[in-house]
């Protein structure tokens, strides 16, 4: 039969379709995943001491009709490296503020900041600055509550540029927070020049805090340091309240992890809300 045989248009894209790996084709399914808006995102309630929800970040999910469930430590990377990531992550913007104008509007829900993780790509983007005002005025999201959460590996590059763009956000009102605090090699140098309002511990530093000498001194000089330069300091990967006791005893103020609450829908942060009383 016509173009069925050896030779053929249809036998090579046969051939070529059993050879593309499973990476490639997650990559064609995430980018027809984004055409088609099938993320989703999913909030993690962030406490004080007082036990009272200051906040919420926004974590994407994909679930895939093809691939089920699938981690975002899997496909933020691969959506990194293909560029996917800017139309992505200004999704993840738009819907995330979009969120927070929502709960702005309700008076018990008017306080709640919105961390939303911004990659180094991401962030490097020279209408970056532009695109976050946009969505500060599409959404009507008030831009005090919008908390980026960026990792050492943006600032790695031009320090002057990294700068320049963090004041000229901050002059909108957004605020700033390093993520993965101490896991990336930047010096630490860079922390009295950016305009920070918050370090995150990282959760590797949190989760055997409590047997581990190591990390327990790292997670203390990290409070100490952050509170030293007049920062906030949240704990990540708070999985017992053990571990948030010992954190509390050690200074920090704030806290996020499965032993407060996975993160979760929309619908379920507003019910969990309704028991914790929200700041
Ligand atoms: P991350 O920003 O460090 O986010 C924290 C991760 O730890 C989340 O995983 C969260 O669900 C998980 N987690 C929270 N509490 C606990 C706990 O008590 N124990 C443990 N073991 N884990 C906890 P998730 O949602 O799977 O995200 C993984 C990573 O993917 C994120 O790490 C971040 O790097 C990236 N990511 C997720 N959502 C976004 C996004 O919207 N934009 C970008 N650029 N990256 C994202
Ligand atoms: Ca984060
Ligand atoms: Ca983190
Ligand atoms: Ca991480």
């Amino acid at each position: 039969a016509k173009n069925t045989g050896p030779g053929s248009i249809l036998f090579y894209e046969a051939q070529m379709q059993a050879q593309v790996t499973t990476r490639a084709r997650l990559q064609h399914d995430l980018r027809e995943a984004l055409q088609q808006e099938s993320f989703c995102l999913h909030y993690q309630p962030q406490i004080n001491a007082a036990g009272q929800v200051v906040g919420v970040e926004a974590l994407v999910r994909w679930i895939s009709k093809k691939h089920g469930f699938i981690s975002p430590a899997e496909f933020i990377p691969l959506a990194e490296k293909t560029g996917l990531i800017l139309p992505l992550g200004r999704w993840i913007l738009h819907t995330a503020c979009t969120q927070l104008a929502q709960w702005a509007r309700q008076p018990q829900r008017q306080g709640l900041s919105m961390a939303v993780n911004v990659s180094a790509g991401q962030f490097q983007q020279s209408n970056f600055v532009e695109q976050v005002r946009e969505v500060l005025q599409e959404t009507g999201a008030p831009a005090h509550q919008l908390k980026l959460e960026l990792t050492e590996s943006a600032m790695v590059e031009d320090m002057d540029a990294v700068v320049a763009r963090m004041q000229a956000l901050r002059q909108l009102g957004v605020r700033f927070s390093i993520d993965d605090f101490g896991t990336g090699f930047s010096s630490l140098a860079y922390l009295k020049r950016l305009p920070l309002d918050q370090l995150k511990i990282d959760q590797g530093f949190v989760r055997d805090c409590l047997e581990d000498h190591n990390d327990a001194s790292i997670a203390q000089t990290v409070i100490a340091l952050g509170h030293s330069l007049g920062l906030e300091v949240i704990a990540e990967g708070v999985e017992t309240a053990a571990h948030q006791a010992a954190l509390q005893s050690w200074g920090c103020r704030f806290f996020q992890g499965y032993g407060i609450s996975k993160p979760l829908p929309a619908q379920a942060l507003e019910a969990f809300l309704t028991t914790h009383a929200a700041v």
